[in-house]
């Protein structure tokens, strides 16, 4: 490419660019994107996977908030007639807005230290996407995988998991990026559930409940749980309530977020 283009990393939007060809066709193999899905891609950096993608699907929106990068994209891509440049932080991006009435694909290799609350974010629109492909940090995959009693289970593993299937898909060395970062990585996909397997009546109070738990992970879910709710007769939970928060499965969590709105509701309405 150009040399006007030179683009140098930087550090503070997680640029570590793919570029081994190898990992980026497994990526897009995984993905398996046809010629009618609707692609967005958070993330582009320079286009190494972009590229690949629109080769199979044209109708491709990336959403990039390093505005130097944007050129660059734009020359790159320029016979894609339907490949759009967001300028955008996806942190902030409304993509239920811009799914419209069709589902998107989501994919990205994501700036490590914004993955968490991204997550969050995407999932919060989850009705109007199909599926999402990320390569993050090793380590958030297995959190994202992680079953009860496993160490690397908690609040990301149980929030996610009620909303999505998740499939960690396969590792990537540091060596396939430039520059290196520090940490392995690897690939993931999550499919929103079209008919949730365990439905909390309130979201809010499951996400509070979990949050609560976690922060006490090694506690009993009798202590851990009272600052939220200290008048709580723990005999009459649906889960035995010596046990420790990282050994319930997500559907435990919901039967226990349940209990927790009909106590709240019985409260509620109690005459005064
Ligand atoms: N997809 C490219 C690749 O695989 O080589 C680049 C990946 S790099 C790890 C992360 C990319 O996300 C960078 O291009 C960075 O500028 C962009 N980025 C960082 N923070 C972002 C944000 N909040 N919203 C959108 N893009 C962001």
């Amino acid at each position: 490419m150009d040399s006007f283009f030179q683009h140098k990393a930087r550090k503070r939007f997680g640029q570590n660019f793919l570029v081994d060809e190898n990992i980026i066709e497994r990526i897009v193999r995984a993905v398996a994107p046809t010629e009618s899905d609707k692609l967005v891609e958070i993330g582009p950096g320079q286009g190494a996977i972009t590229e690949l993608l629109l080769q199979r699907c044209p109708s491709l929106t990336a959403v990039e908030l390093d505005r130097d990068l944007i050129p660059l994209l734009q020359f790159k891509f320029r016979n894609y007639l339907q490949f759009k440049i967001i300028e955008q932080d996806a942190l902030k991006f409304d993509f239920g807005e811009f799914a419209a009435d069709s589902p998107l694909r989501i994919v990205g290799n994501l700036p490590y230290n914004i993955s968490t609350p991204l997550l969050f974010h995407l999932l919060s629109f989850k009705g109007k996407v199909r599926d999402m492909h990320f390569m993050l940090q090793k380590e958030v995959v297995d959190r994202l995988s992680a079953t009860p009693g496993n160490k690397s289970f908690g609040r990301l593993s149980v929030m996610v998991q009620y909303h999505c299937r998740v499939q960690g898909l396969f590792p990537v060395p540091p060596q396939s990026f430039q520059p290196a970062p520090k940490v392995e990585s690897a690939i993931v996909r999550l499919t929103p559930h079209e008919k949730l397997p365990f439905i909390a009546e309130d979201e809010k109070l499951l996400e509070r409940i979990v949050n609560v738990a976690f922060q006490q992970r090694r506690k009993t879910l009798r202590n851990a749980l009272k600052p939220l709710f200290p008048e709580l007769d723990v005999n009459s939970f649906p889960v035995d309530a010596s046990r420790r928060p990282e050994t319930l499965g997500v559907e435990e969590f919901v039967r226990l977020a349940n209990f927790c709105t009909q106590l709240e509701k019985q409260k509620n309405n109690k005459p005064i």
